[in-house]
């Protein structure tokens, strides 16, 4: 029998890995863990509690906040629909501002590996596809594979645009790249769980390289994985 795999996609936004780990999980059989949306959720749900900093309302927040993924894409927060509500640039930065708190950190990690254990005993999937900033450091120190994705973040900003402007959401692209550079430069400065590529990720840099290059790329170093 082939063992399950944990595949780690971590990396700063805009680097593609989302729309590479959903491929990828597609074309493998493999569950696909959003972790960023999880964060999301949090920040909406903190974003409607009025953003308060208290340790007790913080703890209630990651232990109370009911988060689900249906399998057609669509994402859940206490009972309400979403998916297009938590994409948006005001969640972004939310969801970055909540995430360095550890009590948070604490409660999402237990629920990843919580949803990876079930698929692995629902026997469903091949493996996990898990995307986020943390899975190859913290979350899944033992992974399969670990990837780091990473691009100039004049690209990663324009592709952020891109997104937005279909979504029809009116930003300039100045206040993305802007927006984008304050997030990363959050998410890579905090204390706890960092974004950083663990010591054995294998870096891919997609600035000049298309999805169906990339996607390729990360399915060929997972064949070879036994
Ligand atoms: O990946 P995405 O842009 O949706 O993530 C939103 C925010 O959630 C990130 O800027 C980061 O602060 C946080 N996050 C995290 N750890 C993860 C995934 C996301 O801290 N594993």
């Amino acid at each position: 029998m082939m063992s399950f795999k944990i595949i780690a996609i971590d990396g700063p936004t805009g680097s593609g890995k989302s729309t590479i780990a959903r491929l990828l999980a597609k074309e493998k059989g493999f569950l696909y863990v959003d972790t960023g949306a999880m964060f999301r959720c949090l920040g909406y749900a903190w974003k409607k509690q009025g953003l308060c900093q208290n340790d007790e309302v913080l703890r209630k927040l990651g232990l109370d906040t009911k988060i689900v993924f249906e399998p057609d894409g669509r994402v859940y927060c206490n009972g309400e629909e979403v998916t297009e509500l938590i994409r948006g640039e005001d969640i972004s930065l939310l969801a970055s501002q909540i995430s360095k708190f550890p009590l948070i950190r604490q409660n999402m990690k237990a629920q990843q590996r919580q949803l990876v254990r079930e698929a692995e005993k629902i026997g469903n999937y091949h493996g996990a596809v898990l995307e986020g900033r943390d899975i190859g450091t913290i979350v899944f120190p033992d992974a399969s594979l670990k990837f780091f994705l990473d691009g100039n973040n004049k690209i990663r900003a324009q592709r952020r645009f891109e997104q937005l402007a279909a979504k029809g959401e009116s930003v300039s692209y100045e206040e993305i790249l802007n927006a984008l550079e304050t997030r990363d430069a959050q998410d890579r400065n905090r204390e706890i769980a960092p974004l950083l590529p663990a010591k054995d990720a294998i870096h891919v840099n997609s600035t000049n390289l298309t999805i169906p290059e990339v996607l390729s790329f990360l399915i060929s170093e997972i064949e070879q994985v036994r």
